[in-house]
């Protein structure tokens, strides 16, 4: 049985292995901004000129030659003002100076910016009770990005500051990949759907939602396939829908039981194995292969071992079939506040709570009753990562944390 990272690695490999450029759409920031947000970028955004453009002030003062501070106390002759968007386009000559505030353009002459709190400004005339350094207090012009540079590189992920270069040097229709189409279905002869009523025995199927929120915050296209009985030409005429998408995402009947008929009915289809089974918990016998060019998870039925093995899995797959590199999984370091006890063999993926209130980040595992217990994940915002070979953590040391990236 492989490691939950030895997993991931083999999901990047043969997803990468596979994937062919995806088809693309143009997001117009003008229009809807937001729209762009997690997408991936399918073309490279460049400079359309210098930034900053000008020489640019970051601060509030006075612009001189600093040559002509060479001592505390020098006075220099004020001669005009440049703030942002109304330039000086003189030249400041030996003897003078130019009030300039943040974001202005230094003009010519000057090599430095000095702050208005070391002047001292009477009538025509500024005193300046320090030196300057030459280039103090100013960007250089080209200095953040060059004209046809590239700023933002195709593949990339558009997060808000993304969003902000192109929108700053317009680019205002973006290219971004098509997202891949993730195909939701879930298995049990126990599985009412959400707005039915569930008899004595049964249960709503929970996983479809749980999955469908992940898909679409892994930046995939969920589609909703509904649920298969536990029944062999059922379940294969769902999953052959389900073959349609770049992606499918199966829940529950993977295990070993004698309707657990998920592997039977993906062999039967022709699918290829990389790994059947995890050492973790929850979500051992998370499954992942090929069938006819669409990569597919079984992923096991219980809720919280459904959402574990996604967040390890699927969302490195869906990173990758969109065009990006795969996202690090997010691991964070906390103080365990309880002492874990658990079985040693499996790595184990505990419900916690993380906060940081005051010097350091800390961690609190939850009670809860085991992998079925969707409850008690609504007051988890992340998972402690237990390593295979501990059995006890005493409290106050340190752990790794996976964040509840929906919450976090
Ligand atoms: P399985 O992996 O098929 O053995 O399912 C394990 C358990 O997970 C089942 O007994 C159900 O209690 C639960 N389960 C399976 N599928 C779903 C689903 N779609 N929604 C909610 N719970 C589920
Ligand atoms: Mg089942």
């Amino acid at each position: 049985m492989i490691s939950f990272e030895a997993a991931r690695a083999k999901v990047i490999e043969i997803v990468s292995a596979r994937v062919c450029a995806a088809e693309r759409e143009t997001i117009d920031l003008s229009v809807a901004p937001a729209a762009a947000l997690g997408r991936i970028l399918a073309e490279n955004v460049v400079a359309d000129r210098n930034y900053p453009p000008f020489n640019r002030s970051i601060r509030d003062g006075f612009a001189v030659c600093a040559a002509d501070l060479a001592e505390p106390g020098a006075k220099l002759r004020l001669i005009a003002e440049s703030r942002a968007g109304v330039a000086f386009d003189g030249t400041l000559s030996p003897g003078e100076c130019v009030r300039i505030l943040t974001g202005a353009p230094v003009p010519r002459g000057a090599n430095a910016v000095v702050m208005h709190e070391y002047t001292r400004e009477e009538g025509d005339f500024v005193t300046f009770n320090q030196t300057a350094r030459p280039g103090q207090y100013y960007v250089l012009a080209g200095a953040e990005a060059r004209v046809g540079e590239v700023v933002v590189p195709r593949g990339a992920r558009l997060g808000y500051a993304e969003l902000a270069v192109a929108a700053e040097v317009g680019h205002a229709r973006i290219e971004v990949g098509r997202r891949p189409r993730v195909a939701i279905l879930s298995t049990g002869d126990e599985l009412v759907s959400i707005d039915g009523a569930p008899g004595p025995f049964q249960i709503r199927n929970s996983n479809n939602v749980s999955l469908a929120a992940q898909v679409a915050l892994a930046g995939g296209m969920p589609i909703d396939i509904g649920s298969a009985k536990d029944e062999l030409a059922e379940l294969r005429a769902h999953i052959e829908r389900g073959l349609q998408s770049d992606l499918l995402l199966l829940s529950g009947g993977v295990s070993a039981g004698k309707y657990d008929l998920v592997e039977k009915v993906l062999q039967d289809l022709g699918a290829e194995f990389f790994f059947d089974a995890v050492a973790i918990r929850p979500g051992k016998p998370a499954v992942f292969g090929r069938c006819r060019d669409t990569f597919v998870f079984g992923l096991p039925g219980n809720p919280v071992s459904t959402m574990v093995t996604f967040q390890l899995f699927v969302t490195p797959a869906i990173d990758v079939l969109g065009g990006a590199r795969p996202r690090p999984l997010p691991l964070l370091e906390a103080n365990l506040t309880k002492t874990l006890h658990e079985k040693p063999g499996l790595t184990h993926f505990l419900p916690a709570h993380f906060e940081w209130t005051g010097i350091s980040p800390e961690v609190c595992p939850l009670t809860w009753q085991g992998s079925g217990d969707i409850a008690a994940l609504t007051r988890a915002n992340c998972f402690i990562v237990v390593p295979a070979d501990r059995q006890d953590i005493p409290a106050g040391e340190k752990v790794s944390v996976l964040p509840r990236l929906d919450v976090i």
